[in-house]
């Protein structure tokens, strides 16, 4: 039944052609953001002491593939905000919480995560924006680079800042703040980036940037322990997503194959073709499968690292897979936006870097199995 009303709110509101607009013209899709904040997506799984409806990660992960459906850019813009509620409600003060989670839910502000710096990208324990203690409050130099969604209305900025040396531990020394995109001394520049043209990816320059203390989120010093949190349920929405996106560009693709003729037969018939979108098809099913079971575990508490780290990988790389098959299959109408299948693919690249890249997870997963 959830699933039924996903597909009904996504084919009303995230359209096919609706999003294909958005992507042209590197628009945020705000129209259907607000279709979703008055759908009450944003509260699905936030507690219910908190405003929301206190569903678990299996619900979110379903909703996500289904907000993905033409666009893995539609499910990340959705993720974000999510992502900033779930670490207030974990993390934040009271004061906090009833500042930002109520007007969060109400779609009056958004929310954006902000870690990479140029000389911080898979290593985050890199991060040198600097935060000096001024007393009452932080100021802030520096840069970040692809922080997507930054330069939306509204938006708040969650970023990691360093306030002390790593001091012993590689980790130590960063603190999360929430910081207003609007707030003086910030400049935003959007980048060209290939993918997530419709939510936009920002370079933000920090210039002696004042941050109130009450905008910490956690402890100061403290914020790996928030960044690491949430990693096994963005894993999860991340396999989800790509999956969701896959699906569509394999149904487009067998569409496609059943109604272009060339040598008086649909290419469909052609066994080559059969066989490459036969095996996009069964890698889509099996990452499916393995979001899913990840979701489950982490839904009843079981320890889930290893097989969210495993979904995420093998969903992006079949995503990838499945999204080139789909390039071959449409030929040169594969590289017309009017057939979808080339934003599909730069999406499919870009997920293969964001959340932690292939290799990252390999490695995650290399120590869970046992090979340090
Ligand atoms: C469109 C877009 C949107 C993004 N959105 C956000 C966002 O909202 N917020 C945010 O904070 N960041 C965001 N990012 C940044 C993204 O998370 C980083 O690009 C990613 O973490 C990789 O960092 P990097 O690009 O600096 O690559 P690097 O870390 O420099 O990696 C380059 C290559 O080296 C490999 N490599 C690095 N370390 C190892 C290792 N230990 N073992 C094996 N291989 C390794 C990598 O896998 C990769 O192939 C976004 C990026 C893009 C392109």
């Amino acid at each position: 039944m959830f699933r039924d009303t996903v597909n009904r709110f996504v084919e009303e509101h995230c359209s096919r052609e609706y999003i294909r607009d958005m992507d042209i013209k590197r628009e945020y899709p705000y129209k259907a953001y607000q279709a979703m904040v008055e759908q009450g997506w944003f509260g699905l799984c936030v507690p219910e002491e908190h405003g929301g409806m206190g569903a678990d990660v299996i619900y979110r992960a379903i909703l996500q593939e289904g907000l993905a459906r033409y666009a893995f850019d539609m499910g990340a813009v959705y993720g974000l905000t999510c992502w900033g509620i779930d670490t207030l409600v974990r993390f934040g003060t009271q004061a906090q919480r009833e500042k930002y989670i109520p007007p969060a839910l109400a779609g009056e502000i958004r929310f954006s995560i902000s870690m990479t710096e140029p000389n911080a990208g898979s290593d985050l324990t890199r991060i040198a924006l600097k935060a000096v203690d001024k007393g009452d409050h932080f100021l802030l130099n520096g840069q970040k680079v692809f922080a997507t969604a930054a330069g939306s209305k509204n938006n708040v900025i969650v970023l990691a800042a360093r306030t002390g040396p790593p001091d012993g531990a590689r980790h130590s020394g960063l603190t999360m703040m929430l910081v207003p995109n609007d707030t003086p001394g910030i400049e935003l520049r959007k980048m060209p980036v290939l993918s997530r043209r419709m939510s936009g990816t920002y370079e933000c320059f920090y210039t002696d940037v004042k941050v109130p203390k009450e905008n910490v989120i956690g402890e100061v010093g403290k914020g790996w322990k928030i960044l690491g949190a949430f990693l096994v349920a963005e894993r999860i929405g991340g396999g989800a997503m790509y999956v969701g996106n896959a699906q569509t560009a394999i149904n487009d693709a067998v569409k496609y194959a059943r109604e272009r003729v060339q040598f008086d037969q649909p290419i469909g018939d052609f066994q080559s073709i059969k066989h490459a979108l036969v095996d996009a098809a069964t890698e889509i099913d099996a990452a499916r499968l393995m979001t899913y079971q990840a979701a489950w575990m982490d839904s009843r508490g079981i320890p889930a690292l290893k097989e969210a780290s495993m979904a995420k990988l093998y969903a992006s790389e079949a995503g990838m897979r499945a999204t080139s098959v789909g390039m071959q299959v449409l030929g040169g109408y594969a590289q017309l936006p009017e057939y979808d299948m080339e934003r599909y693919w730069r999406d499919a690249k870009q997920n293969m870097v964001s959340s932690g890249t292939s290799q990252i997870q390999r490695n995650i997963i290399a120590k869970a199995i046992g090979l340090g």
